[in-house]
């Protein structure tokens, strides 16, 4: 989506995976190689977020092809490591738009580099788009805070959330860890009933790209409600515009994902 912003229709996007795809269990399939050797220049998250196409994208990069993964761009330090990824990062940085808007910069001179004609128009749209992260950064952070202190949890089916909650102030416990590719346990899903049943949480949210069954599972033996579902790996449908409070967004893009989620969270948590 960022891509697609900063691009216009000065070039053609197409993107790999659907609404509702998990991209930590996709594999490319014959037509999306030869759609990405025909591509000009190539954007992924990286970061093993995209785990079973990583050989993929480093053979094209090998082959001279332009590669880049978009967080390759965010520092040391503000990527997030959680205790048991054995010092491997938490891909999922678009989860603070702020830390997410760090990266147009880099998207911004790739297309210039590939495509130099239209490097002003790039460079307007990034500036533009750099201003509308920043405005749902500050929009985020306040809707939050209409969550009473102590009701501030998020319990999700992955852990997709740590860089989201980080940013605003919410706490995070999935299920499964960064990644969806190991089921989860009997004692993790035991772990998260008495977490819920220990904090007093109300709700908890399913995934549009992780199977549902986990959580409503744990709804269940919690006793507590399904507080909706959120947009972790991927966006929803273009086209499906949301309302809330008289705010209008549509959930296939980025800001508009990020938009239902807090809404989502918030309505149901305070
Ligand atoms: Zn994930």
């Amino acid at each position: 989506d960022m891509v697609r912003v900063i691009a216009g229709d000065d070039v053609s996007v197409g993107a790999l995976m659907r609404p509702g795809v998990d991209p930590h269990l996709y594999k490319a399939s014959p037509a999306d190689v030869s759609k990405l050797n025909q591509a000009k220049v190539i954007f992924y998250n990286g970061l093993l977020l995209e785990g079973k196409m990583e050989d993929l994208f480093k053979r094209l990069a090998t082959d001279g092809k332009a590669v880049r993964a978009v967080s390759d761009t965010v520092p040391q330090e503000k990527r997030l490591a959680p205790e048991d990824s054995e010092g491997h990062p938490d891909p999922h940085i678009w989860g603070d738009a702020r830390l997410w808007a760090s990266t147009v910069d880099d998207v911004v001179a790739q297309l210039s580099a590939t495509f130099p004609d239209h490097k002003e128009d790039f460079e307007g749209r990034g500036e533009g788009y750099k201003v509308d992260l920043e405005t749902l950064h500050r929009w985020a952070e306040k809707r939050v805070v209409e969550i009473p202190e102590d009701r501030r949890k998020l319990v999700t089916s992955h852990d997709a959330f740590a860089y989201f909650g980080k940013a605003y102030g919410l706490e995070v416990v999935g299920v499964q860890g960064i990644s969806t590719a190991a089921d989860p346990s009997v004692a993790d899903r035991t772990r998260m009933v008495d977490f819920i049943k220990a904090n007093g949480i109300t709700a908890i949210f399913v995934e549009s790209s992780v199977n549902k069954a986990l959580i409503e599972q744990i709804a269940t033996d919690a006793d507590v409600s399904v507080g909706g579902e959120l947009f972790s790996d991927a966006m929803g449908e273009p086209g499906d515009v949301r309302t809330v409070n008289g705010d209008s967004y549509d959930v296939g893009t980025y800001i508009g994902m990020l938009k239902h989620n807090v809404n989502a969270i918030v309505e149901a948590l305070r």
